[in-house]
């Protein structure tokens, strides 16, 4: 297969790159000179998404492979990305699980079912090298930052990025590899013990994760739910749940905002103890007004949480002991990625999933 490399001038002065052209920039090779091959896509540009069959078939650079998409997920920053959360234009998407199907630089991984990590670091800069990969300045996202999404029959990613699906593990739980490790990432940062009252603001797509990941901690757990499937869910997983009005002031060690809404974070704020810590996992649009003040009087700890490590997540998929395949609420085969976008914008809708092969 013959590509080549596309300059950084590749722009249509839009500020948007056109498809083929902003593609290209993110791989370095596109098969341009034959387009007997093009792809199905969901394309997010302008802050509009639309379904095309004519994106340009991809092909792994160095020390990249080229994954065939089983199954993808919408999460809420999918969602946010719609309403102009960061000005990404290209194929969105970066929950998934799928195989590879060419790996040049490791022909043995070919046929492996994999998940991948949606961080692309350079490595090699200082901030790699301490450690904070995820961090990286040279970083691109995928689906997010500068990189193509899973919302497409192929993504090419680095080798080093994907990892093995247990067989145990199936597509309809490994897809939720990473939101559950981002509600592992919680865990990383701060110790959680049986002996902490802990409570989780919004029980959605992430509050469930976060909730289902605190419980090996034997925490005294509490979540607010609103809606009567959270609920239920919850409930199954013998998960305490609280509703706002009847939270006390002061009354939790431990405070988890997965809400992403000003109210959420007032309430969190008046929920947590002097020298508590407050957790913020989700982003919020623009910017809200907080009262710094009592943070300071209230010896307050805040902890901004983001991507987790994959492979305790995919531990605790493979032990059982996390079962998350409860939160789908749909299915949609690719073509009508419209319509599930609509469906998972839907007040109180957890998991819905895209089909695409
Ligand atoms: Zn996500
Ligand atoms: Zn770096």
């Amino acid at each position: 297969m013959g590509g080549f490399d596309i300059c950084d001038t590749a722009s249509d002065g839009r500020g948007c790159a056109r498809l083929e052209l902003l593609v290209g920039r993110a791989y370095g090779r596109v098969i341009i000179q034959d387009h007997n091959y093009s792809m199905k896509a969901v394309w997010l540009e302008d802050n509009k998404l639309s379904y095309r069959t004519d994106a340009p078939m991809i092909e792994p650079g160095p020390q990249e492979a080229l994954v065939k998409i089983s199954l993808a997920g919408i999460c809420a920053t999918d969602l946010e990305l719609i309403k102009g959360y960061y000005p990404y234009c290209g194929i969105a998407g970066h929950e998934f699980v799928g195989s590879i199907v060419q790996a040049p630089d490791q022909p043995e991984r070919v046929g492996e079912r994999v998940v991948g990590e949606i961080n692309i670091s350079c490595g090699v800069c200082p901030t790699c090298l301490a450690g904070r990969r995820s961090h990286c300045p040279r970083r691109t996202v995928m689906g997010i930052v500068n990189r193509q999404g899973a919302f497409a029959e192929y993504v090419c990613l680095p080798l080093a990025n994907l990892i093995r699906v247990p067989d145990t593990v199936s597509d309809d739980a490994a897809v939720f590899v990473e939101p559950l490790a981002a509600a592992l990432e919680i865990r990383k940062q701060i110790p959680i013990t049986a002996a902490d009252r802990v409570l989780v603001l919004g029980a959605g797509r992430l509050g469930q994760l976060i909730a289902r990941s605190l419980i090996p901690t034997g925490c005294h757990l509490k979540v607010a739910a609103r809606y009567e499937k959270q609920q239920r869910l919850l409930a199954q997983n013998n998960v305490h749940i609280i509703v706002e009005q009847a939270i006390s002031e002061n009354a939790f060690d431990i405070v988890i905002e997965a809400t992403g809404s000003p109210e959420g974070f007032f309430l969190a704020q008046k929920a947590v103890r002097p020298r508590g810590t407050l957790v913020l996992k989700s982003t919020y649009r623009g910017d809200i007004q907080v009262n710094l003040s009592s943070i300071v009087v209230d010896e307050l700890t805040l902890v901004g949480s983001r991507c987790g490590p994959f492979m305790p997540a995919l531990a605790l998929l493979e032990s059982g002991r996390v079962d998350p395949t409860g939160l789908i609420d749909a299915r949609y085969p690719l073509d009508k990625a419209l319509e599930a976008f609509d469906h998972a914008a839907q007040a109180g809708i957890l998991k819905v999933i895209l089909e695409v092969a």
